[in-house]
């Protein structure tokens, strides 16, 4: 959607001739706060409390669209989306079927415990590309448990099944902490049965909510290369963190492009209530006077456009690209990675204009390292 970013990039062009290019392709929506789960190592500040989108939100959201005429992808997230309840989640959908099905691509990321058939009929006519939520068997599900503590693999399986039932493809992610490294094998033999089209990995973070320490050691490298190893031998199941660093690793470095440079995503992310921050939706609901909350305008009275063209100037966007320049001149893994996430920077170094954190050692650098060793 490159209308909406042109104008902050000449604006930021004109403040650095060495400048990060922002675009704008997707954008997380919360469709509520609540969550029917309490993951141990869930990073949602306020996911007891039951707040819910405004239709006016989509609408307005929806109506933008149409006026830029180009396509973009709404993942709805932020919470536990179904937890919505499927009246609500329908209003919320319908501005975008009415008004601009052709221009928008929905995504939903769900713990799949709440689907059912009647929800699969949602996916299909809303043609939603569902990712579930689940780590693996039961035993490294563990983390996943209700609000009274109970374990939650079987509710999330029989969500699945129903997926499997209809035919509807479906991607997972799964968090990998303490108990999974050294596992990956059967990890991998597990989604690979379990019949999901894409998987990916996430290397537990530290943030938000959850301030343990990032696992941060070289049995991170070990997993990943073993999990390379059992992808190479059955490459059944995508695996987004390989797809991505294998573009990466073959891009045309004479293409200016493809430079992770010219590729910085401003990802907008808007709150129930229509506030919008930047950058990562891990940001969402953070209170820090600081950064004014990360709230860069609000949908019920902004334009879309015209927060984005804000957000370049606002200072903790500006710290961020101050970080990403500094990882392009000083890390040797800036091509595979891109700077970083900036959430990650804030949650664990306290500063987001910082560079090397332990989720991009996990994420990027190590990850790298063994794709590099087992190739
Ligand atoms: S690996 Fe870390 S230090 Fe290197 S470019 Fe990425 S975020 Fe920056």
């Amino acid at each position: 959607m490159d209308t909406l970013v042109r104008s902050p990039q000449a604006e930021v062009a004109s403040i650095c001739s060495e400048t990060p290019q922002f675009h704008l392709r997707s954008l997380v929506l919360q469709p509520t706060t609540s969550c029917n789960l309490n993951c141990r190592y869930c990073y949602l500040p306020d996911r007891k409390s039951a707040r819910y989108m405004s239709p006016a939100i989509c609408l307005r959201l929806a109506d933008e669209i149409v006026s830029l005429g180009e396509e973009l992808t709404v993942i709805w997230h932020g919470g536990e989306p179904l937890a919505c309840g499927i009246h609500r989640f329908e209003q919320l959908l319908e501005p975008f079927a009415d008004r601009c099905r052709a221009l928008v691509r929905h995504g939903l990321q769900t713990n799949a415990t709440l689907i059912d058939d009647k929800w699969c009929d949602l996916f299909e006519k809303h043609r939603i590309q569902v990712g579930a939520s689940i780590d693996g068997a039961s035993d490294l599900n563990h983390n996943r448990v209700d609000w009274s503590g109970r374990a939650t693999f079987e509710p999330a399986l029989r969500g699945i099944r129903f997926l499997q039932k209809r035919n509807i493809n479906y991607s997972v992610i799964a968090v990998v902490g303490e108990s999974s490294l050294g596992k990956a094998k059967e990890l991998y033999r597990f989604f690979a049965d379990l019949g999901c089209t894409r998987l990916g990995i996430n290397i537990e973070e530290q943030e938000g909510a959850n301030r343990k320490p990032v696992l941060d050691d070289e049995r991170v490298t070990a997993f990943w290369e073993d999990l390379f190893e059992a992808w190479l031998a059955n490459p059944a199941v995508t695996i987004r963190e390989f797809s991505t660093k294998i573009q990466w690793l073959l891009r045309d470095r004479s293409d200016p492009t493809s430079d992770p440079f010219n590729n910085v995503d401003i990802f907008p992310s808007v709150a129930y209530n229509g506030d919008v921050v930047l950058l990562s939706p891990e940001l969402l609901g953070v209170k820090d006077p600081r950064h004014e909350n990360f709230i860069v305008g609000n949908l019920l009275r902004d334009s879309l456009r015209a927060i984005v063209f804000k957000g370049a100037s606002v200072p903790y966007v500006r710290q961020y690209v101050a970080g990403v320049k500094k990882c392009h001149a000083q890390c040797e893994y800036f091509n595979y990675c891109g700077g970083g996430q900036a959430s990650n920077k804030y949650f664990e170094l306290d500063d987001i204009s910082g560079t090397e954190t332990g989720f991009c050692r996990n994420m990027s650098q190590r990850l790298v390292q063994a794709i590099l060793a087992k190739s």
